[in-house]
């Protein structure tokens, strides 16, 4: 049987799938015997994948914000010091940074690959270069790109020692482009498909704890939680509660305002 390596747990990942990726070339997916993680062969068509780098199929992409917006706030103050600065990673077009400043957090962004539409200004590259530790590092939807998770976990804990984010689990133990959406073939931009043992032998390897809605919303951290407590508040209507409550903090939208016409202006 044909075999790599898992990229996860470093033992063996045999071929489970052969498709079509950008409906022309033929692509082995790999899934390992032991942490079930899935991996394509070396993705010679990223390029080509990234002409865009938010696809037309991204089309969930403001509701998942609307939806994670209530559950970050939510962990921030229940786990975290809402007063220290926060790093949204591969944030894409600035949506989410956006919306948390308005919230009240202190929110940057960070993405190489995308250009930053709403968050001008408040991107990393803004920052001084001795100012970039974060209390929270946040990466949705950016786990299933990464061709290398391992290597770009360690620039993420670069940035912080906390790192919520969201990949679907797979939600099978025979996933293929038929009975899962998630592979996304048509973009050829899914290489790295997690199950929660998959992010509990990451985990592993960084020294970190893994607390996971075990569907879709993870969270690596230094601090240990209490799981129940993590399992209760990432949920939606409890973290809408909870933030409604406890958020105090006054919205970033007039400071920016003027600080971006400061900049302006000068
Ligand atoms: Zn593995
Ligand atoms: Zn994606």
């Amino acid at each position: 049987m044909e075999q790599v390596i898992c990229k996860i747990c470093n033992t063996s990942s045999n071929l489970h799938l052969e498709g079509k990726v950008l409906s022309k070339y033929v692509v082995k997916y790999f899934k390992c015997a032991s942490c079930g993680f899935i991996q394509t062969e070396q993705p010679y068509w990223l390029q080509e994948a990234y002409k865009n780098a938010i696809t037309s199929l991204d089309i969930g992409l403001l509701t998942r914000n609307n939806h994670l917006l209530p559950i970050i706030q939510a962990i921030v103050l229940k786990f975290y010091d809402p007063t220290k600065q926060f790093i949204d990673y591969g944030g894409g077009y600035g949506v989410l940074v956006r919306l948390m400043r308005d919230a009240g957090f202190d929110y940057y962004r960070q993405d190489i690959y995308c250009e930053n539409l709403f968050a001008k200004h408040f991107d990393i590259t803004d920052l001084s270069p001795d100012n970039l530790r974060f209390e929270l590092l946040t990466a949705f939807e950016v786990f299933e790109h990464l061709e290398n998770p391992v290597a770009e976990m360690e620039k993420m804990l670069k940035y912080s020692d906390n790192i919520l984010f969201s990949t679907e689990l797979q939600p099978n133990q025979d996933v293929n482009f038929n009975n899962w959406w998630y592979f996304t073939p048509e973009t050829g931009q899914h290489i790295s498909l997690f199950t929660l043992a998959s992010l509990e032998a990451l985990a592993g390897r960084f020294g970190l704890h893994l607390y996971s809605n075990g569907k879709n919303i993870h969270l690596l951290t230094k601090k240990r939680l209490s799981s129940f407590t993590f399992s209760c508040i990432v949920k939606r209507k409890i973290a809408r509660a909870y933030s409604e409550i406890f958020n105090r903090k006054p919205s970033y939208l007039p400071k920016d305002f003027n600080s971006i016409l400061n900049k302006i202006r000068q």
